[in-house]
Formats: structure tokens, sequence, C-alpha cells
């Protein structure tokens, strides 16, 4: 017979790793389902995960007050998780954020608990190195702002799991069907029963679900400066970058990669960006990105840091999935299946916060939260 669950989390990335974890500590018969990173990712055919590198930025500042709220909760149980899990994954380095809305960011990490303050161009260039010459205002966000390293949360998360008498799988599902008093679940992971289940796929998935939910996968391409800087730089967010492709950039500073490079990490929007149709997705995953938005980076990364020499660069595709609303999608999308997912590109640090409002949904009838419900319905296509 089938093993069976009271809960079945399909995929084990940011937001899956740390719901499974929240049930599992809450008592719940819990599996959590979902692969490792793909090896080769030339030649995988998926799933892929949005997590697949060093550093992710974290802050409270944020563009709505509910997303500054989010982190807050989360950064607030960084420590007990690394303590717990003896995984660590946080540098608390600070973040300097550049842009018209600058005001409603400070507003939003003030009353979240935030300790961003208003900062000049002439202050950054002069604390950081960085020279800032968009025009737009500026702010400083100290410790615990900085970085998370994605991969090590996810482990943590997972050990944790472990340690609280949860199931992990290490492999995918690719069906999920309703009987008359739960479902079956099947795939690489096997075949299982489970009461209710929650989808955290991230960008894949979608043939999980009877009804698609508007998602907008959008196509990003990283770049990896090798760098030796002997300043200890910030994570940096910028609107109107140098190159005018962009809209924005952000970097996490130096760290160590796994190909054994010294690198800052940089990304960005570009302008004229179109959704990656859910076909593509995995093409998208197998190549190397964009040779324009590639180009654009570089050229924004030597506009910012001027006179810093770079040994070598690299650069890698990844998907952000937009949401519309602007908040992940958490909530119910039929009897027994409920999703969290639709990180919107701010989801990492946020994670734990994401992952513990969805685990609530399979342990009270009522969403039992400050922040409004409403604004982390799913939304259909
Ligand atoms: C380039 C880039 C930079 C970013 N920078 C930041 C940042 O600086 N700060 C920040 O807070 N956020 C950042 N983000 C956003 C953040 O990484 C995402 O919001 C976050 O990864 C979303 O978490 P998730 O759990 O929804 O998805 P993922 O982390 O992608 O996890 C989904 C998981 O589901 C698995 N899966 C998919 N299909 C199946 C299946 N059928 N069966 C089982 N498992 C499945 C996948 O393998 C994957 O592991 C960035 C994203 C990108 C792409």
């Amino acid at each position: 017979m089938d093993a069976s669950y009271e809960v079945a989390v399909i995929g084990r990335g940011l937001i899956g790793s740390a719901a499974a974890r929240h049930l599992a500590e809450a008592g719940c018969n819990v599996i959590v389902i979902g692969p490792d990173e793909p090896l080769d990712r030339r030649v995988s055919l998926g799933p892929f995960c949005s997590h697949p590198d060093e550093g992710r930025i974290t802050r409270i500042a944020g563009r709505t007050p509910i997303w500054s709220q989010l982190a807050a909760r989360s950064i607030g149980r960084y420590a007990d998780i690394a303590e717990r899990s003896g995984i660590e994954f946080h540098s608390p380095c600070g973040l300097v954020s550049s842009s018209p809305k600058i005001s409603e960011w400070l507003e939003n990490s003030k009353l979240a608990g935030g300790d961003a303050r208003s900062v000049d161009s002439e202050w950054v260039s002069a604390e950081t190195g960085i020279s800032l010459m968009n025009g737009h205002p500026a702010l400083y966000e100290g410790a615990p702002a900085g970085y998370i390293n994605p991969r090590s949360l996810v482990k943590a998360q997972t050990k944790l799991v472990g340690q609280a008498k949860g199931v992990v799988v290490k492999e995918s599902a690719s069906t999920i069907t309703a009987l008359s008093d739960g479902y079956q679940i099947n795939g690489n992971c096997g075949s299982l029963l489970a009461d209710r289940v929650l989808v955290t796929t991230g960008a894949f998935g979608s043939e999980l679900l009877n009804r698609p939910l508007d998602l907008r996968r959008m196509p990003r391409t990283t770049v990896t400066a090798e760098m030796s800087i002997d300043s200890d730089l910030p994570s940096l967010i910028c609107v109107d970058p140098p190159d005018e492709r962009l809209e924005e950039i952000y970097w996490v500073p130096p760290v160590r990669y796994s190909d054994g490079r010294v690198a800052l990490k940089i990304g960005g929007d570009l302008r004229d960006a179109e959704p990656v149709a859910q076909e593509a997705l995995t093409e998208w995953f197998q190549s190397d990105g964009s040779a324009v938005e590639a180009e654009a980076l570089k050229n924004s990364l030597h506009g910012l840091l001027p006179g810093v020499e770079v040994t070598s660069w690299a650069q890698k595709p990844c998907v952000v999935t937009n949401t519309a609303s602007g908040h992940p999608y958490i909530g119910w999308v039929e009897d027994g299946v409920a999703v969290a997912l639709g990180g919107c590109g701010s989801a990492a640090k946020s994670s734990d916060e994401l992952g513990r409002l969805a685990s609530e949904l399979f342990q009270s009838e009522r969403w039992n939260d400050s922040l409004p419900s409403g604004a982390f319905d799913p939304i259909f296509a």
C-alpha cells in the first residue's frame, strides 16, 4: 500500500522547504518532495529552481509594507534556523539602495521595525566606493541587511524537516490525482497518498494544477565578476543604472562560488524583457542567458565601481516568477490543494515567513494573521 501523509509539500525550494519545516515542527505528518539542483543544467530536463547560486539580498526596506513585514519576520528567525541546523547562511554586510521610491521604502522599513536611513551619493561614495550617478535618493540599511546563501538556507530547512520527523524525497512529482478521501501523487518520487497538498514549485509545476495561475516567468541573466576589492562592499539595488538598457540592477558582494572564483554577482531587469513561455523554460535554463543583458550588466558594474579590475566574467540564466498582484500567491486553489509560489524576484529573504504562512493554511480553519489574506490570494490565468 502507498505511504500516506497528512500533507505533501511538492517543491523543495526556498518556500517549500520552509513550509515543510513549519509543518513538521508543528507535529504534522508531512512529506516534502523535490529534487536537488541539477548537476549539469546544460543537459538536465529540469525541473530547475530559482535559487541556484550563493547570494540573495536580504533587507527589511521594501517596496510594500507587506514585503517589509515578511522580511522582518523571516530575518528574525535566521539565527534560530542556523543554530539548530548547524548551517550558516546569513552575511549581514548592509545594503545601499537608490531609486525614486526611496521615501516609500524608508516608510515601509520603519513600519516593520527596520532601521534604514536616508543617505546621499557623497556618503555612499566615501563609505563604500560605489559611484551613484542616477540622481535618485538613496538609503543605507545596516545589519541584519546584507545577503543570504539560498542553497545553504534550503539545506538548513531540509535538515530541520528531517530532525522534526518529516519525510524528505529528493525527486520530482508529475501528477496529483484527487481521490474520494485525499490525493495520490505520482512521479519520480514514486506513488504516495496525502490528505492535502501544498504546491511550492516556483516557475515550474503548473502541470500539477487543474487551473493555470496568472504567472509571468521573466528570464533573467546574472553575471559574476571575479575581482579583488579592498573595501567591504554592501549589497546594492540601483534603479536607472549606468547602462540605459536596464531598469534596475542589484548585486551581492564578492563571495566564493562553486567554481572556486570569488566573485560579485550582478543582475537586473532589462527594460524590454518579455516573459518566457512555460514550454521554453527548460531550454532557457540550459542556455547561457542573454548576451545583451550580460553586456549591460558589465557596463553598469564598471560605471558603479570605477577603477575596479575584473579578472574573469561568467554568466548564467535564471527566472523570476511574477504574480499579477505583486505579492506571492498563498492560498487554496481547490479543495485540499493550496499553493505558495510566485516569489516576484523578492522571496528568498522572506521565504521562511512565506512558508510559515502557507503552513498555517493547514493548521487553522481561518487565516489567522495581521497581514491581509487578500494580498496573497491566488489569481487564475
Ligand atoms: C536571478 C535572481 C535573483 C534573485 N535575487 C533575489 C534577492 O536578491 N533577494 C531575494 O529575496 N530574492 C531574490 N530572488 C527571488 C528568489 O530567489 C525567489 O523568489 C525564490 O527562489 C522563490 O522561491 P520558491 O520556493 O518559490 O522557488 P524555488 O526556489 O525555485 O523552488 C521551487 C522548487 O520546486 C522544485 N520543483 C519544480 N517542479 C517540481 C515538481 N514537479 N516536483 C517537485 N519539485 C518541483 C524545483 O526544483 C525547485 O527546487 C532572485 C531570483 C532570481 C531568479
